[in-house]
């Protein structure tokens, strides 16, 4: 048989969920990658026993046999991560929210005027985004063209899968003088932006320009009207913060008497392709108007435990089936990694369920059956990832692109370690969500591309 049309072929463990709560542990399988990066097949031992591929591909030096104690993962999806910010990482967390933008974010993310400290952050950023598993990530950039079109350059140069988004932000009352653009700016540099992608040499759908008002407070009407005409027009990705905090719910409250989501409605940036991040504070009302829409929410459960003054009804929202996958939100985070924002889900969820105040009754203290699971957390941070971007990633499955990441539990000095004769299937996998580290991600593969190799 010819098997010119493969690109290579993994052998060895593998897990993935692709039903929320399940997961499934593929023993032994084959998985081979075509010449797009897509997976081709997936072969368990009785069917490759009967073929010639493995002889072919062996032959060939096109099979990578994994060893034992390595296991494969799909890819990383980070739904909401603010690239500017990496610096910022480790910074000003004990700040409310409105402080910790004006004292720090603001005046860090005015500095990418300056390329070429662009061009250094975002290659910091987006190798170690990759090196810790991340193959797919939703950024915010900053206001201006110029370095944003550096983060997406990066990107593409460095082969992760990114959703980059042109910061957009004028209102006058909210935003520093130094760090706001006109409408009509705004607009011009987004379409200029959404045209430079769609326009990028080698791209094939790697890259996707995202239509990015920042939120609520910091963009006029007019603004927001416009953005969401131009991504209604052009079929656009759309992200923005939504009911983040007590007071960016009040704020929307004031200003225009309607919740974020009714706001956004009206504006025309809610739909299918639209990635709102937070989202705490729903209205029974909009979480239909979510529903009905398609949109996604990126939850970020560390961010909220530092700025949210509310616990996430993720419980609520993966029950009633609402596009929901996971997000760093860094620099609202001390870490890039997607595994430890899964572990972060499920802490949040335990303290929320549990309670906090020990002068109440057991009983009353938190909010009964409204825990996530470790299994729950990882498939928001993959299959729930890909569902809300619209795209084929974040499982095994053919036809699916090829996104994966290689945890390797013989590295010396970590935290991951299997027992063989102790751990089951489920143990391991909870185990590389719990305990995985990035020296423990050996390698990482975007749409069949090598793209980080530490062997
Ligand atoms: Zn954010």
């Amino acid at each position: 048989m010819n098997h010119d049309d493969i690109l290579f072929g993994i052998l060895g463990n593998a897990f993935h969920c692709p039903v929320l709560g399940e997961f499934e542990f593929l023993e032994n399988v084959l998985i081979t990658i075509n010449t797009d990066g897509e997976i081709d097949s997936l072969l368990k031992p009785d069917e490759y026993a009967v073929s010639d591929i493995m002889e072919v591909l062996e032959r060939e030096n096109r099979l990578v046999r994994l060893k034992e104690k390595q296991y494969l993962i799909p890819g990383l999806i980070d739904l909401h991560c603010h690239a500017p910010q990496w610096p910022q990482m480790g910074k000003g967390l004990d700040l409310p929210l409105y402080n910790w933008l004006a004292n720090y974010t603001f005046p860090l993310e005015a500095k990418y005027q300056d390329l070429e400290f662009a061009k250094r952050v975002y290659d910091d950023l987006v190798q170690s985004t990759l090196s810790s598993g991340t193959t797919s990530a939703v950024y915010f950039s900053s206001i201006h063209l110029e370095p944003t079109r550096v983060l997406a350059d990066t990107c593409l140069e460095k082969g992760q899968r990114a959703f980059v988004g042109k910061v957009c932000m004028d209102d006058v009352e909210q935003c520093p003088d130094y760090y706001r653009q006109s409408v009509e700016k705004s607009l011009y540099e987004t379409e200029a932006f959404h045209q430079y992608v769609s326009t990028m040499s080698g791209n094939h759908g790697l890259i996707s320009s995202v239509v990015t008002p920042r939120f609520i407070p910091s963009c006029t009407e007019g603004l927001l009207k416009e953005l969401g005409q131009f991504a209604t027009n052009n079929n656009c990705y759309v992200q923005t913060h939504c009911s983040e905090s007590d007071w960016a719910r009040e704020y929307s409250q004031q200003k225009y008497g309607e919740t974020d989501i009714s706001v956004y409605e009206k504006t025309g940036l809610l739909g299918r392709k639209t990635i709102l991040a937070h989202s705490i504070f729903l209205t029974e009302q909009d979480v239909i108007k979510i529903q009905d829409y398609g949109a996604s929410i990126a939850h970020c459960p560390l961010s909220n435990m530092y700025f949210a003054n509310a616990a996430m009804e993720t419980r609520e929202l993966l029950n009633r089936g609402l596009h929901c996958g996971l997000g760093s939100d860094v620099a609202a985070s001390v870490t890039p990694s997607m595994l430890r924002s899964c572990f972060d889900a499920v802490t949040h969820s335990r303290v929320r369920e549990e309670g906090t105040s020990t002068k109440l009754a057991a009983g009353e203290r938190g909010e009964a059956k409204t825990r996530i699971s470790f299994l729950e957390a990882f498939w928001m941070a993959t299959t729930g990832g890909g569902k809300a971007l619209d795209k084929n990633i974040g499982v095994f499955r053919r036809g699916f692109s090829f996104d994966a990441v290689l945890v390797d539990a013989n590295i010396q000095d970590c935290d991951l370690k299997i027992w063989q004769a102790l751990d089951s299937a489920s143990d391991i996998l909870e185990k590389i969500i719990s305990t995985t580290n990035r020296q423990n991600i050996i390698k990482v593969w975007v749409q069949g591309r090598e793209v980080v190799c530490k062997q």
